[in-house]
């Protein structure tokens, strides 16, 4: 049995995705004193405080400079993400929730890997009514690179489940490229649905050890390769 880690915006739900952007919006504006948009770079598979560096180095910001109000930022972010949440309801992909289901009766521990601040991460998860599935996650706001998240992953759920755990014992279940690269720097597997803004075809060329359309028609395969 391996310990999925679910990527949330494009394998679990399509999210607030403009909720989510007038948010980096907001924090741009409120703490960087700037007109930035999360748009002007292409975000997909980065951790949202990378985002926040990237974006600001097209604007000429140094990362030095962006890091010094990052966390700032971010908790920005958050308040402007939960205060508007009801605005953008997460739509849950289908056949997510058998799978977690059936994950859950066999007794499989579940993670959330994650470049959403945490705040804003969880939120979602709160909003689709998922939140008992999970009992650990890594996100976006602890690290600009997606692939340290699965040490924290690895850290966070040996504290959750009270075992040590080693780097192998989990897989990576995502949507984009950013996923695949996440799981290979780790020597991880990955499963991978093309139910995010990647096509199957496009999905196919990287090789995951399984790909589908979605988890409603495949189900079994993901359970099966997970359990
Ligand atoms: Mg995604």
């Amino acid at each position: 049995m391996k310990i999925p880690l679910f990527d949330i915006d494009g394998t679990l739900f399509k999210t607030g995705g403009q909720l989510h952007q007038e948010a980096f919006n907001y924090a741009f504006e409120k703490v960087y004193k700037i007109p930035a948009k999360q748009t002007d770079i292409q975000p997909e598979g980065m951790t949202d405080k990378q985002i926040i560096i990237e974006v600001l180095k097209v604007h000429g910001i140094s990362p030095e400079v962006s890091r010094q109000k990052v966390e700032q930022a971010m908790a920005q972010m958050s308040k402007y993400f939960v205060s508007h949440k009801e605005e953008a309801k997460p739509v849950i992909l289908p056949g997510v929730i058998s799978l977690l289901k059936k994950l859950k009766e066999k007794n499989v521990p579940m993670g959330i890997l994650s470049g959403n601040v945490e705040t804003i991460g969880w939120t979602k998860i709160e909003q689709a009514g998922t939140r008992k599935y999970f009992s650990f996650g890594a996100f976006g706001d602890k690290t600009e690179k997606r692939a340290e998240l699965v040490e924290i992953a690895r850290q966070n759920a040996g504290k959750v489940l009270n075992r040590d755990l080693e780097i192998n014992d989990f897989i990576i279940i995502g949507d984009t490229p950013k996923d695949i690269q996440c799981a290979r720097d780790n020597g991880i597997e990955t499963v991978l649905v093309s139910t995010g803004i990647y096509s199957f075809e496009e999905l196919q060329k990287l090789e995951p050890e399984v790909l589908v359309h979605n988890f409603e028609e495949e189900l079994q395969k993901v359970v099966d390769f997970i359990s």
